[in-house]
Order: structure tokens, then C-alpha cells, then sequence
């Protein structure tokens, strides 16, 4: 089988920052695996994104390395898929800087991770100014007051001293945070776009960001005549979205404050297995899957169901006169099974091995990049 052949493309990657878990593997990479089958299969280590905070080169280096050897590891075949280093290919930030001059603002401050990440939402703007009036100006007894001194200066120069304040502090949020963060899915559209990509199978929180990419594709083919073509992007039915170990509400991530919200998948399997014990659950005590009232037995559930392959109705009967600890324990040792038979594949790959795979994965992924690169120029009129 030839990487180059008639099938659809598919287009992914991981950021090396932090420690990768079981929910990149579960929602991104595992969809990766079996792609590889029926698509074009190009993914990459995306280390410009990873940079958009703060990291140690030192670490850095070592993350791109480590990335790479999990993709492997999980059973990305370099035969037929192609993996490569995103800086290794200058034409994404090339693109990128083509494609922010097409994108607005307000495209990106919509960007839920953006307001996650930076802690910035032009809605809650909004939303605490008129919260800001009315807890501190309706409901604070000043109406009252107002009413009985007739005195509207005083409500005037108290609402105009509530809302200076938090413009003020929203103003110092937005201020400090990176340009970098701010323009992280144009980066990822340019990634995407530069591949004919048909298809982007990623977990749910980056759907957002693939919309975007859609847009912008369309956007510039309306403008300067068609080049992109509009990826779909593709979600997992169950495990598109693992949620964080020390709080179901929230979705496990890499750059979580504490590892106690992941299980990584460099985590030494005993460790591991704790932290499924130590798990939060809901109150109550039957296994049911249900994401409104159950959100943390649920999120185990979907990590049993997805490592073992067992639909949820069959965990559901198989724990029916079982409680929480009983289940849990038989998660631990699976994880724990799960762990050790994958890093026996990671600690076989060497280093030197994925150096070699990933230069090679920039050699075959540059001409395609560059091509599309070379067509965006002439279009836009710089060649
Ligand atoms: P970070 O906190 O650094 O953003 P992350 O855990 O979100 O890290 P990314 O590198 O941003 O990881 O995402 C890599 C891939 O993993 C993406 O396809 C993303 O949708 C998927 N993914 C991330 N977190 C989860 C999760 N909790 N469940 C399922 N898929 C996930
Ligand atoms: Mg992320």
C-alpha cells in the first residue's frame, strides 16, 4: 500500500506539551489507527501550537520525541501513514500568516479553548457588566437611597466606579495573554488546508477549530478562486470527549493544574490504577451511564467501554448488583493492563528510530505543502 494512491486524506495531530493521556488517545489517536486502513493517513508532532504557552526547550525537545514514539507506539504504521514534525515544514507558518489576513478578530475570540486557555469571553464581558449593575446598583439598597435623596449623581458615579473596575480587570486579562494562543486555529487551518485534507478525525473539543478551517477555506477560495478544499471533520460516537479524573465536568487535559486529572500514557501503570480508585464519582451508587446526573461513573464508564470494546448497555448489566468500588477496581486493572502492554511497544521504539521517521515524514509531506503553497501566492498575487 502507497501513500500516494486515490484515497481520501485525513489530516491530525497532538500538540508535545505535557503529558499525552488516555483521552488523546482514546478520542484522537485510536480514530487514527483504523483510518489508516481505508485513508491517506498524515500526522504530525504539532510543535508551533505547543509553543503558544509557555514551555522549557529542554522538555520541548523531548515532548516531540516522545509524541512521535506514542503515535508509533498506538500503531501509526510509518509504511502507510506519514508522520512528521509541524516546524519542519515552513510552509504552515507561511500559511498561517496568509490566512490572518483573512480572519477576523471576532472569529477567534469566540474560540472556546481561547476562553478557556486565556480566561477572556467577550460574553462574560458582557454578561458582568450587567451582573456588576445589577448586584451592585439594584439590588444593593443605593436604588432605595437614590429614590428617598433623589440624588441621581450618586447611583451614576457608583455604577460608573463598578464597571471601570471590572472593564479594568477584564482589560488586564485580555492584555497579558499570548498573540500566539489568540491565533492558534489559524495555524491549525493552515495545517489542515495545506493537504487537500478530506477528513480531520479529532476529539470534540477541536471541532470549533475545524469549523473554522472550513470557513477559511471557503472564505479564501470566494475571494481568490477555488484552492482548499472544505474538510469534514470526524468524532468518535463514544470517547470524543474524556472528561478530567478529579472533575467529570471539565475534559481531561494535558495542561491541567494537577495529574491527578489524566491518566498518562508514560504513567507507571500502578500509579495509574490509584488514580482511577481515586477517581470522583457522583453520589448514589448504581453504574449508569447518564452525562447529565452521573457525570463522573459515566466518563468511567466510556473509558471501560472504549479500552475494553464493550458496548455501555453490556458494563451497564455486568454491574447491575455491583457497587462504584467493585467497578473501579476492575477498571484499575484494566488501565493498568492497557498501560503496561503499551509502553512495552514505547520503550521497543528508540529515538534514533524516530528521528528517522520523522525526517522522512517531512520529505514526503513538504511537496505537497509547498504545492499548495505556491498556488495560494500566485492566487493572492505575491507570485
Ligand atoms: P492541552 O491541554 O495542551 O490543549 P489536550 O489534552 O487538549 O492538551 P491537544 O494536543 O490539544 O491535547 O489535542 C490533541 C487531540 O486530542 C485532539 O484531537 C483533541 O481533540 C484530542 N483530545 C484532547 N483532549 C481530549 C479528551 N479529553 N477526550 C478526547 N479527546 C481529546
Ligand atoms: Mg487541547
Amino acid at each position: 500500500m502507497t501513500k500516494t494512491n486515490q484515497k481520501p486524506r485525513i489530516f491530525s495531530g497532538i500538540q508535545p506539551s505535557g503529558n499525552l493521556h488516555i483521552g488523546n488517545y482514546l478520542g484522537a489517536i485510536t480514530q487514527w489507527v483504523e483510518m489508516q486502513a481505508e485513508y491517506n493517513c498524515i500526522f504530525c508532532v504539532v510543535d508551533y501550537h505547543a509553543i503558544t504557552v509557555p514551555q522549557k526547550p529542554e522538555v520541548l525537545r523531548a515532548k516531540i520525541m516522545e509524541t512521535a514514539k506514542i503515535y508509533l507506539a498506538a500503531g501509526i504504521d510509518p509504511k502507510r501513514s506519514i508522520i512528521f514534525q509541524q516546524s519542519d515544514i515552513s510552509a504552515h507558518t507561511e500559511l498561517c500568516w496568509i490566512f490572518n489576513t483573512i480572519t477576523q478578530n471576532g472569529d477567534l475570540t469566540k474560540m472556546t479553548q481561547f476562553k478557556d486557555k486565556a480566561g477572556v469571553d467577550f460574553n462574560s464581558l458582557e454578561k458582568g457588566l450587567s451582573d456588576s449593575w445589577n448586584e451592585k446598583i439594584f439590588n444593593s439598597g443605593l436604588i432605595k437611597k437614590i429614590e428617598k435623596e433623589k440624588d441621581i449623581s450618586l447611583a451614576l458615579n457608583s455604577a460608573h466606579e463598578v464597571i471601570w473596575d471590572f472593564v479594568q480587570s477584564f482589560k488586564l486579562q485580555f492584555n497579558k495573554v499570548g498573540v500566539g494562543l489568540f491565533d492558534y486555529p489559524v495555524l491549525m487551518a493552515a495545517d489542515i488546508l495545506l493537504y487537500n485534507t478530506d477528513v480531520v478525525p479529532v476529539g470534540d473539543d477541536q471541532t470549533q477549530h475545524v469549523e473554522l478551517a472550513r470557513d477559511i477555506a471557503k472564505r479564501f477560495n470566494n475571494r481568490f478562486g477555488e484552492i482548499f478544499k472544505v474538510p469534514e471533520v470526524k468524532i468518535k460516537k463514544e470517547g470524543a470527549r474524556i472528561m478530567g479524573l478529579d472533575n467529570p465536568e471539565k475534559k481531561m487535559s494535558k495542561s491541567a493544574a494537577s495529574d491527578a486529572n489524566y491518566v498518562a500514557l508514560t504513567d507507571e501503570p500502578d500509579k495509574a490504577a490509584k488514580k482511577i480508585m481515586r477517581a470522583v464519582t457522583d453520589t448514589g451508587k448504581d453504574i449508569l451511564y447518564d452525562k447529565e446526573n452521573k457525570p463522573g461513573i459515566t466518563n468511567l464508564i466510556s473509558i471501560y467501554s472504549n479500552l475494553t470494546e464493550t458496548p455501555v448497555r453490556d458494563i451497564e448489566k455486568k454491574y447491575k448488583r455491583k457497587g462504584y468500588g467493585d467497578f473501579k477496581k476492575d477498571l484499575a486493572e484494566i488501565v493498568k493492563k492497557f498501560l503496561a502492554d503499551f509502553q512495552k511497544k514505547y520503550n521497543a521504539i528508540s529515538d534514533k528510530d524516530v528521528r528517522r521517521i520523522l525526517n522522512e515524514g517531512a520529505d514526503q509531506a513538504r511537496p505537497i505543502a509547498e504545492e499548495t503553497l505556491r498556488k495560494v501566492k500566485e492566487k493572492i498575487g505575491i507570485k
